[in-house]
């Protein structure tokens, strides 16, 4: 008996942008749809034009920005909808508890007050059903966790009226204010911080034209004179960091700001989703339900042979594979062949040169030719050289001129800025000034060579990161620090620690393929799943509050696909194959 189609009971609609010259509460809300499409979660994207007439088949909604909802969403929360705003209150706030707040003078373009900058603090333990002493919400409380609260941009400022206020928001120095984060009424929240806008501010920072501001404790220089993706981060040194256990003086950031942002998004959905008994379902980030998986990577400046086989040798003492960004002139065809030979299956990627050569897409092209003629295939992955950066996101549409699919040139190029500098342990897809997203993947770098960039102590809260955000745990290596003392050591305890934890190592292109087709599996039903291409340990998670698997405080159950599901054939959330 084939198990009938259930409609998807989880909407998801952003309301439309405000006439230009108007002030706005969120910024990229479309992007609302490639963060859950990257969670893999079970929703349907509904346009707002057809919203009224859907809203029948939906048991959650959940609508991104300000603006003006139809009524019959009042009457369809009445009848036992759970609705879910960020940054909106949408002419319905008596349904959220809440008013908007008044600008503090007004004479000329006021109108919608945003919340600015600042910091979601005090999260309540009701924010969710999370277990006592679980970091993000219950107990320990978030600020203690982060140093500082989780840092936003822009969002709306309002003022409760009948609601619970399950989070409150400081100002960008810490300042405490009455503004509330998170508010309930019912089966009814609202975020109001810019959820959305901040995961991409933070994820992608500001377009890069001139050196950033250092720390003020001597480990973050980043007045250099070199223009690097560094220059244009956005998270705070002072709040957005905390200490390096066991290592006084530095400080790192070490949590992924903008994961943990999903996070909260995906608890209040998930919140929802069971007061209302709802089995949402969702295709696990990473094969057959790994918690997470490493990704080490090696740029080869200098080319010298020795090192590079010091390198090899290193990785197959640890058995695992490495990117080799290669930098020009690369190295002999032997020891390339010797790289493209070994059992770890190594991957070949390219590492522009635009320190000593200069920044422009006809040099790029001109690197990538040459090192696609010296691989002998055109390569997946690229990392500039000193992570250097310039513009805003047109070195994107270089990559993807020339067929390059994962960039990892975001990240961190001087000792304290060592962690989650542009907040994020996840492959994502940057955005365009214009909203647009770019079909070019990103894996941020979040730490160099250890014992020589970071001192190993540095390791466990990365691998930690990587794991309580079911992410990417990604080490840089360079061959010309291989054979310096500690540093292979350092290399094969950190593989045969992400080991331990149940990751599992894979190089830049296997990582990108492997999204790439996860990400075209597409939800036909509240329980079926597309996958149009083949998907090996393809794992569907199903909320399940008796299953025995925890993510994000919740209970799913898990269903592992066979080991090659051919293309085009459906996943049975909770019921293995179809
Ligand atoms: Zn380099």
């Amino acid at each position: 008996m084939p198990t009938p189609a259930l409609p998807i009971p989880l909407g998801v609609c952003v309301l439309p942008a405000p006439h230009p010259n108007a002030a706005r509460a969120v910024r990229y809300p479309e992007y609302v749809h490639e963060i859950l499409g990257h969670v893999g979660l079970c929703y349907a994207a509904i346009p707002y034009t057809e919203l009224e007439s859907r809203l029948p088949e939906l048991r959650i909604l959940v609508t991104v920005g300000e603006g003006k909802l139809p009524e019959a969403v009042r009457a369809w929360v009445e009848d036992g909808g759970a609705w879910l705003s960020l940054a909106g209150l949408c002419g319905l706030g008596d349904l959220l508890g809440a008013e908007p707040l008044p600008a503090t003078y007004s004479l000329w373009a006021s109108g919608l007050r945003s919340l600015g900058e600042g910091y979601l603090e005090n999260l309540s333990e009701n924010l969710s059903p999370l277990p006592p002493g679980y970091p993000l919400g219950a107990g320990e409380g978030l600020g203690e966790r982060l140093g500082g609260g989780l840092h936003f941009f822009g969002g709306l400022a309002v003022s409760p009226t009948d609601a619970t206020v399950l989070a409150t928001c400081t100002d960008s120095h810490g300042r405490p204010s009455e503004l509330p984060g998170v508010l309930a009424r019912g089966k009814c929240r609202l975020i109001a911080p810019d959820l959305v806008g901040s995961v991409v501010h933070i994820q992608q920072g500001r377009a890069i034209t001139r050196d950033g501001i250092p720390s003020s404790d001597g480990t973050g220089p980043t007045h250099d004179g070199v223009l690097k993706s560094d220059d244009g981060q956005v998270l705070d040194w002072h709040f957005d960091r905390q200490p390096v256990p066991g290592v006084p003086g530095l400080s790192g950031f070490l949590t992924p700001v903008a994961d943990a942002w999903v996070e909260l998004l995906l608890q209040n959905i998930f919140a929802l989703a069971s007061l209302q008994e709802v089995a949402l379902s969702l295709l696990w980030y990473h094969p057959c339900g790994a918690i997470a998986q490493g990704h080490l990577s090696h740029d080869t400046d200098g080319n010298n042979p020795l090192d590079a086989e010091a390198l090899l040798a290193a990785l197959e003492e640890a058995d695992a594979p490495g990117t080799w960004c290669v930098i020009l002139p690369g190295y002999d065809d032997a020891l390339l062949q010797k790289i493209k030979d070994a059992d770890q299956e190594h991957e070949l990627a390219t590492h522009y040169d635009a320190l000593d050569h200069p920044w422009s897409e006809e040099e790029f092209r001109s690197q990538h030719e040459r090192l696609v003629a010296l691989f002998g295939a055109v390569p997946v992955t690229n990392k500039n050289h000193y992570l250097r950066w310039q513009g805003d996101t047109e070195f994107y549409g270089w990559l993807e001129r020339v067929g390059i699919q994962l960039d990892q040139s975001k990240g961190t190029s001087k000792t304290g800025e060592v962690g989650f500098n542009f907040g994020t342990c996840h492959l994502y897809r940057p955005v365009a000034p214009d909203g647009t997203v770019l079909p070019v993947w990103e894996l941020p770098t979040p730490t160099q060579d250890l014992c020589i960039f970071a001192p190993p102590e540095a390791a466990t809260p990365l691998l930690d990161a990587a794991e309580r955000f079911y992410g990417i745990a990604h080490f840089l290596f360079h061959p010309a620090h291989m054979r310096k003392p500690g540093v292979a050591d350092a290399l094969k305890a950190v593989v045969a620690e992400g080991k331990r934890r149940g990751m599992v190592w894979r190089t830049g292109r296997e990582l990108v393929q492997w999204e790439r087709a996860r990400r075209k599996a597409v939800w036909v039903s509240a329980t079926e799943l597309e996958l149009p291409e083949p998907l090996p340990g393809a794992t569907v998670l199903t909320l399940d509050p008796s299953g025995d698997v925890e993510r994000w405080g919740f209970k799913f159950r898990l269903s592992t696909s066979p080991p090659a599901p051919s293309p085009g054939r459906s996943f049975l959330a909770g019921k293995g194959e179809s």
